[in-house]
């Protein structure tokens, strides 16, 4: 018989109690015991969900109180010194320090996981001597057997992988440090198995990524060890994102079972099978759900997949799975109920997810029945419906976009010329300073848009009050003595949503939440159809700061790509494409602007890094429609208007290129949660256009000292071309305080002046 599994299920709950629950805890307005009870019921609600669905096998260990990847650290006692950590178990407010920093110590850096939008903190080996300190998988698997009656199968992030996306070492020692990891794991195995746990799957997703020999050596020592030690227990080796890079070497390994992804690892992956087979004795789980897309299934195209692997592996070695974690999609279609019904129709969220899976796991058994076909058919319909609606087949836009790619797309003047007439306009002192748009979404602006939105504030009421907000926080930088001035984007909810509402295309959830990182969680708007200008976005509020201040204020908008990256995209139209009509509408936007009188305009990209294809050979494409897409964008404006872009969290070693052919005036950047290591990217490669690298870190409510914010300058400087250069934290602030964010710029004002002098 064909099984069914899921590889972990999202944290946040229906109506994110899990993240109101970890902000009451931070706060101090729930004690320990009341939120370790409040997540404990999320925890069995999901648990419970998914037996009432009939899935075969159960994550437990999936869910989380901040991150997966803090979690493996944490059970293996790696804490860095700076944080006061006794030994024994690791107590909560050591764990929230790691993860968000506290007066004294800097929070750990924290990074994308692989090309996706979740974020997780990296592991800081150096100076830690890892020990068990207690066994999470373990109890996980004791709650859901206790407390609901189910086997559940441990989630447990590999030793290869934990070790690669860990820093604190030189890659020389990773053996090292993998003899001190291994007996830990060898442990948890084995206590679980003792335990009386069947399964356990054991996430490696590094395992489609580039390995070298030794790396392939290393993983032969890790899993012999593992299945040796606890001969009792099954381990599925799981990967997820990509197909194998190694095929024969992993599918080798002497596991009982492999996970692989056949979504988005599906051309390498079938090629492999195909050519290579699957090993006789061996599972095979085969992710065929797309745990990362928001649309149904086209169930009958996943069955003749299905179909296609099963001559290589028998029924009963086969297991149907999502094809990564569902973390990446939001719970539950239900409660929606704004849709269109086209479009309602054609959505499967987590929850609706695993019915696809069951559904499909009953298919592909030899005692398939009829009402199995029927629902197939019917979910087939809804997938169809959307494909040949009005708005996935607008003449106009494809016209527009196909007439602008025949275009050159390049500023009328080169960088050094514009720079010339720049300087002249613009008169910046030396070392300019800016922030990167966004200031803080107190209680009272969050509380003043929801009033609006239920009706209960007039537009103008509310309009009145942004203005206000607008109008303190220009007289704030002025006063904190900033050069270059932003509106502080008070009106936006979400740097995606805002854009995504006013144009065409779109559609919105009311509760599609997915975690992005901790407790924050962003609601992915719906591009669905084509998209399409309407009317200008953010011409009245940049103008009316404008008209406030004498100083320079910063457009603000969100790029094309971060757009794409932010949204769960339609699957009809390739993303380049999408990339391309996204362009074509925020230049509209950009032309506006600048038409208003508004001569800089920033265009965020945080989100390039993250679309970057796993595999090497993919991504050079990425990248080249990706720049293409920001130049559509930006090319057209005058030579004196200054292009600001800005990114985050990002390794930028492999794009400095790319970079670079954006064409940016100026770009900002995040570098100081990185602890300054960013900087080396720059060094091997003179970066020729306008720079800012963040002096300090906004993820934290922190003040850093001017002393800290003065090293980082004088970091950059030593690399970077002082006349190029800008000073700006990290990121934007909106997460912030007004308290900590003044306190804060006022010192990066004061490490300006300081190195003004200087240099
Ligand atoms: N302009 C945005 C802000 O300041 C940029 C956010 C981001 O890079 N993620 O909030
Ligand atoms: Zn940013």
């Amino acid at each position: 018989m064909v099984r069914s599994s899921v590889l972990g299920y999202p944290r946040i709950g229906e109506n994110r109690e899990w993240k109101k629950a970890l902000e009451a805890f931070w706060s101090g307005r729930i004690e320990e015991h009341e939120f370790q009870q409040q997540m404990q019921d999320i925890r069995l609600g999901h648990l419970r969900k998914q037996q009432e669905k009939g899935v075969d096998f159960i994550p437990v260990n999936d869910f989380s109180y901040y991150d997966h990847v803090l979690d493996t650290a944490a059970m293996f006692g790696i804490v860095p010194e700076r944080f006061s950590y006794q030994g024994g178990a690791v107590p909560l407010s050591v764990y929230y320090g790691i993860a968000r920093g506290t007066q004294d110590a800097a929070a750990s850096e924290m990074t994308k996981w692989f090309n996706t939008n979740y974020h997780y903190i990296v592991p800081e080996l150096n100076g830690t001597s890892p020990l068990l300190t207690e066994n999470k998988p373990l109890i996980a698997y004791r709650e859901a057997k206790e407390k609901l009656g189910i086997e559940g199968k441990p989630v447990i992030l590999g030793p290869l992988t934990f070790l690669k996306l860990s820093k604190g070492y030189n890659p020389s020692e990773i053996d090292s440090w993998l003899n001190r990891l291994l007996p830990l794991y060898v442990r948890v195995l084995q206590e679980l198995s003792a335990e009386g746990a069947q399964w356990v799957q054991v996430d490696e997703p590094i395992l489609v990524t580039k390995l070298d020999e030794d790396d392939l050596t290393r993983l032969k020592r890790i899993y012999e060890t593992l299945t040796a030690s606890a001969p009792n227990l099954n381990v599925m080796l799981q990967t997820y994102f990509e197909s194998l890079e190694h095929y024969s070497d992993i599918v080798a390994l002497p596991v009982q079972g492999i996970g692989l992804d056949f979504v988005h690892g599906y051309a390498g992956n079938m090629k492999a099978l195909q050519v290579h087979g699957f090993p006789t004795g061996k599972i095979l789980g085969a992710g065929i759900i797309d745990g990362r897309s928001i649309w149904k299934a086209s169930l009958h195209d996943k069955k003749a997949i299905i179909d296609e692997i099963s001559r290589y592996v028998s029924e009963d070695s086969l297991i149907i799975q999502s094809s990564c974690s569902l973390l990446h999609v939001p719970v539950t279609v239900d409660h929606e109920a704004k849709l269109g019904s086209h479009l309602k129709n054609a959505l499967a969220f987590a929850d609706e997810k695993l019915d696809e899976l069951v559904l499909l796991t009953k298919a592909a058994s030899a005692d398939s029945d009829t009402l199995t076909s029927e629902h197939m058919d019917r979910s087939q319909q809804a997938h169809k419906a959307i494909q040949l609606s009005d708005e996935r087949n607008r003449a106009d836009i494809h016209q527009a976009v196909k007439g602008i790619l025949k275009q050159p797309l390049v500023r009328s003047l080169p960088f050094s010329e514009r720079h010339a007439i720049q300087r002249d306009t613009w008169q910046l002192p030396f070392l300019p300073t800016t922030t990167i748009g966004s200031f803080p979404q107190t209680a009272e602006v969050r509380k003043a848009r929801l009033l609006w939105r239920k009706g209960e504030w007039s537009p103008d009421r509310y309009n009145h009050f942004i203005r206000e907000q607008i109008g303190e926080w220009i007289r704030e930088q002025e006063d904190i003595g900033l050069d270059v001035l932003v509106h502080g984007e008070f009106e936006r909810t979400d740097m995606v949503e805002f854009f995504g509402e006013k144009l065409e295309g779109f559609a919105f959830t009311q509760n599609g939440w997915v975690q992005s990182y901790g407790s924050r969680c962003v609601k992915p708007p719906i591009i669905y159809g084509d998209v399409a200008f309407t009317e200008s976005m953010t011409v009245e509020e940049t103008r009316y700061a404008q008209s406030l201040t004498q100083r320079p204020v910063k457009g603000m908008l969100t790029g094309p790509i971060t757009i794409m990256n932010w949204s769960f995209t339609r699957e009809d139209l390739p993303r380049e494409q999408i990339a391309y009509q996204l362009a074509y509408a925020l230049r509209q936007e950009v032309e506006a602007l600048e038409r208003s009188g508004i001569g800089m305009i920033q265009v965020d990209e945080p989100a390039v890094r993250e679309g970057l294809p796993l595999k090497e050979k993919d991504q050079a494409e990425y990248l080249t429609w990706a720049v293409k897409a920001f130049r559509m964008t930006t090319c057209t404006v005058q030579p004196s208007t200054q292009i600001h872009t800005h990114m985050c969290y990002c390794e930028f070693h492999d794009m400095m290129n790319s970079i670079e052919s954006m064409d940016a005036d100026v770009i900002s950047i995040e570098s100081s949660r990185s602890h300054g290591e960013l900087i080396h990217s720059f060094e091997s490669n003179t970066y020729p256009l306008g720079i800012g690298l963040g002096v300090y870190d906004i993820h934290s409510p922190r003040v850093p000292a001017v002393e800290e914010m003065t090293s980082m300058i004088d970091r950059a400087l030593r690399v970077l071309d002082p006349g190029l250069f800008w000073i700006n934290p990290d990121c934007g602030l909106k997460t912030r305080g007004a308290g900590e964010t003044i306190a804060s710029l006022r010192n990066m004002v004061a490490a300006t002046k300081f190195a003004r002098v200087h240099h």
